[in-house]
């Protein structure tokens, strides 16, 4: 066992509110007990919003070693996945583009940055970008390439611009925050009137809920599938509660979509037909049973 990994197990204390609603975890019930990439956890879902999310207190400095040891918080790897996420990036860049019209010269702050791989899209496409991560590798790695970045854990914390942004936008990175509801709210203040809001989300929870069914029958078969829902995320969202708490944030969701939401060309065959389903199914009857999705919100002009 890894020292991070032990250093997270060690500690006993448990979660105060749920991070993907903010609701008290004294609402939440008891959802598996599971072994994954941090370690052994209690995991609980909450009354309110029907997340999953580990019952364990959030402690930046752990997160950070986590973040190190994982694919996209190693200097090599890390970079490796800017060329695998190619696809996704250059989707994302087409959706501002629709948004916002001629995108050069607009300001944009990607939450979350890694290596740097979405902004250099970005910036090709002619945006002026801004950028944060925890892991200060990935901030040197940004730097070095002559990008302006900073190494923060909130929005509250980045001071590189005081600035409004034309747009924020927050890939793959939302499933780690403490706390959604106040990073939602800190991030509407740091966006200009009219402009938007981008970001991946990962809803796997219908899978994590299928696999905690199976837990009870072949304990074996109902982790993996649920390791396989909940990868190394702090918690696992529907996306209509979702796209609620970005509402109560104060935003407009102008779309939310399967599509555009599959990071690369190379993206196994099954997981491409799910995304294709899951669209199908999302936009017919309402029903999220996709790996992830796109969600396009703006602040309100006024
Ligand atoms: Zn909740």
């Amino acid at each position: 066992m890894s020292s991070a990994v032990a250093a997270e197990s060690s500690q006993t204390s448990s979660s105060s509110h749920c991070p993907a609603c903010g609701k008290a975890a004294t609402d939440s019930s008891r959802a598996w007990r599971l072994v994954n990439a941090r370690g052994e956890a209690e995991w609980l879902q909450c009354n309110e919003c029907c997340s999953y999310f580990m019952d364990r207190e959030y402690a930046l400095h752990s997160e950070v070693s986590h973040t190190q040891q994982m694919t996209w918080g190693d200097a090599d790897e890390g970079a490796a996945l800017n060329q695998f996420k190619r696809r996704m990036y250059r989707s994302v860049i087409g959706t501002l583009q629709k948004h916002l019209g001629d995108v050069h010269g607009k300001r944009m702050l990607d939450i979350g940055c890694a290596y740097g791989g979405f902004m250099a899209a970005a910036v090709e496409a002619g945006l002026e970008v801004e950028g944060y991560d925890i892991v200060p590798e990935a901030v040197e790695h940004v730097r070095s390439q002559g990008l302006r970045a900073e190494c923060c854990a909130s929005v509250n914390e980045f001071s590189l611009s005081k600035e409004p942004f034309d747009v924020v936008t927050v890939l793959d990175a939302n499933i780690y925050w403490p706390d959604q509801p106040g990073e939602l709210q800190e991030i509407f203040q740091r966006i200009r009137p009219g402009g938007l809001l981008v970001m991946r989300v990962v809803d796997k929870s219908w899978l994590a809920r299928i696999g905690g069914l199976l837990q009870s029958v072949s304990p074996q078969r109902g982790n993996q599938v649920l390791r396989r829902a909940l990868n190394d995320h702090r918690f696992s969202m529907p996306l209509g509660s979702f796209l609620r708490v970005v509402k109560q944030s104060g935003f407009d969701v102008i779309s939310a979509t399967p599509r555009g939401a599959i990071h690369s060309d190379q993206t196994s065959l099954a997981v491409k037909l799910s995304f294709g389903l899951g669209a199908a199914l999302w936009h017919s009857l309402g029903i999220f049973m996709a790996p992830g999705a796109v969600v396009v919100a703006r602040r309100p002009a006024q």
